[in-house]
This record gives C-alpha cells, sequence and structure tokens, in this order.
C-alpha cells in the first residue's frame, strides 16, 4: 500500500496526513495539529499499519518535548475515521454526542474482516468488500468510543491554536462534526466533502449535505479538507453544492413518477451524471437514502445492506465490461 510518508503543511500549526487513493473505499486524510507541546489529531486511519505510519510521519512535526497526541477528534465514527483511535493510548477522543449514540450501526472491524473474508468472492458484496477493502487489517482493529461528547459546539485550544468543533449533523452520517481553525481559515469538513470521487452519505437527506457545505462557506475558510482525496477551495465546496442540488432534483423526479429506487439510480446513471468522478456506483446508495427520507422512512440505515445495492450495480458492469 503506497502511503504518504511525510506529512503536507497546511497552515501554521496545521499538517495533513493525505493518502490520496481516489477511486476506492477507506483513504482519510487526518490533520495534525500542533502548538508549543501540545497536540492533537482530526481522524485516524483506517487500521493499524496505516496507523503506525502516519505516527511515523507525524514525527518529524511533533514539537520537542510533546507527550504525544493529547486528543483525537473523530467527525464520525465510520471505521476509515476511528479505528486507529486505539493506537493513541490516553489521548481524549472527542466526537458529538449523537455519534457515540450511533455508534452501535457501524460495522465493527470483526465484521469488516468478515465482509472481506468470510463472505463468497464470486457474489456482489463479496466481490466489491475484497476489491474496496481486502487490503486493509481488520483483525487487529478495535472500536474505541469517544471519551468526551457535546451537542453544538465544542471549544478546545492546542496550545495556542483555537479549534472550534461545530456538529453539521446528521448529513453524511448521524453526528458528524466539522473542524474549524479560525486563524489558519482552514476547515476539516469530515465526509461531508468528498473531493474526486462521488461521495456516500448514509444519513442524508442531500438537502442536508449541502446545508453542512453551506455552514462551511459561511466560515469564510480559504482551504476546506475533504474527508477523502485532495484539499479543496471554497469555489470547489461552491461546485460541489451543486452537484448537490442537480442530483436532488433526478432523485425528487424519479421518485415522484413512481420509479422504484434502484432503477432510479441506475437511470441516473445511465445519464452520466458527473462521470468523471470515481466510485460511480455510490449513486445507488444515495438515491437509497434520498428514498427513504422521500418516503418517511425512521429506522435506522442498514450501511452493509446500503452498500451491497451498490455492489451489485458494480458487480453488473464488472461483467458488462470488455
Ligand atoms: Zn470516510
Amino acid at each position: 500500500m503506497n502511503l504518504p510518508d511525510a506529512l503536507t503543511p497546511v497552515a501554521d500549526g496545521l499538517h495533513l496526513w493525505a493518502p490520496q487513493h481516489t477511486g476506492t473505499w477507506g483513504f482519510a486524510n487526518c490533520l495534525l495539529i500542533t502548538s508549543g507541546e501540545q497536540a492533537a489529531l482530526v481522524d485516524t486511519p483506517y487500521d493499524r499499519p496505516m496507523t503506525e505510519a502516519l505516527i511515523a510521519a507525524a514525527r518529524p512535526v511533533l514539537p520537542a518535548g510533546a507527550a504525544g497526541v493529547g486528543a483525537i477528534v473523530n467527525t464520525h465514527v465510520n471505521g476509515d475515521h476511528t479505528f486507529g483511535n486505539g493506537l493513541f493510548p490516553g489521548a481524549e477522543i472527542i466526537a458529538t454526542k449523537a455519534s457515540a449514540e450511533h455508534l452501535c450501526r457501524e460495522p465493527s472491524p470483526q465484521q469488516m474482516h468478515f465482509l472481506t473474508h468470510g463472505t463468497p468472492a464470486d457474489q456482489p458484496l463479496g466481490w466489491y468488500a475484497r476489491e474496496h477493502f481486502g487490503r486493509y487489517h481488520y483483525e487487529d482493529a478495535e472500536t474505541v468510543p469517544p471519551t468526551v461528547t457535546f451537542s453544538g459546539r465544542h471549544d478546545l485550544r492546542v496550545g495556542d491554536i483555537e479549534v472550534e468543533l461545530i456538529e453539521v449533523g446528521p448529513a453524511h452520517s448521524a453526528g458528524d462534526l466539522i473542524v474549524h481553525l479560525p486563524a489558519q481559515r482552514v476547515v476539516c469538513a469530515g465526509d461531508v466533502l468528498f473531493a474526486d470521487d462521488h461521495p456516500v452519505h448514509w444519513d442524508g437527506p442531500l438537502a442536508r449535505i449541502a446545508a453542512a457545505c453551506e455552514t462551511i462557506l459561511a466560515l469564510d475558510p480559504e482551504t476546506i479538507v475533504p474527508g477523502h482525496g485532495p484539499v479543496m477551495s471554497p469555489q470547489d465546496v461552491r461546485d460541489h453544492i451543486t452537484y448537490l442540488r442537480r442530483l436532488e432534483a433526478l432523485v425528487h423526479a424519479r421518485h415522484a413518477a413512481g420509479v422504484p429506487a434502484g432503477e432510479a439510480a441506475a437511470d441516473i446513471l445511465d445519464t452520466g451524471f458527473y462521470d468523471h468522478l470515481g466510485l460511480r456506483e455510490r449513486i445507488v446508495i444515495l438515491t437509497a437514502v434520498e428514498y427513504r427520507h422521500l418516503n418517511g422512512e425512521t429506522d435506522e440505515p442498514d450501511l452493509v445492506a446500503l452498500a451491497a445495492q451498490a455492489a451489485g450495480w458494480a458487480f453488473g458492469r464488472r461483467e458488462a465490461a470488455p
């Protein structure tokens, strides 16, 4: 696995571990905040080898005398942002109360290991899981829940750096937060934003993702760190809001016409909607989630079942490909 062996400077006291593999799942950005003898980390990688690579890359940047990373902020509780939490013993782990309350719906490392090893490889979900998640080492990962939770807004200081945590969920997940660094004019968006790939959102609806993007723009940042992919400009975020609104219109029109969700997604994909972006099958998940809202369904979304629908579409295309 080709992982960065150095952090990229983003602004004074901010360094990004950016494993920029687009077109697949699981490579999340992690932002290290350092000032004086203190350090905090926004999100942790998906498995132990990746987290160890991040720790090695961070070593030259960590202040002399720093005891290590004192605080972890989890933008949300998907495993690709949290499974590395356990490698920072003694750090407080901060997330929203809604994230902590919905942790139970997240596939555990053991379930991810089963999905990538125990399912039939010639069936859509087993094939897709191996294709996109088979590279990760879930067998020695663990779920380490937050130790500090909040609702609405939570401020912390890392040395001299002011850090504002702002709850914007439910959007991508039940309890998303964004990290605002006002002096540096940087926002860490978590999975409210994806760059270069189609996004995936488990909670939605799309209007709430767009609203979270508007919240980010209202903070007037210069640099926006998405959950996955290269850093973004405010114009990139505005363009993404256009993407969300266009998709919303396409999905709502099909729902109003009585088209079933799966057919609606396949139809939208057939129109070539933003087909220069990777992971087109995520449109299947976005459409299914939007339909849940339009149908007034309020039970917990089943993440694996949603992923299985996307896998079905991708598997069908794989067979159709020359
Ligand atoms: Zn993610």
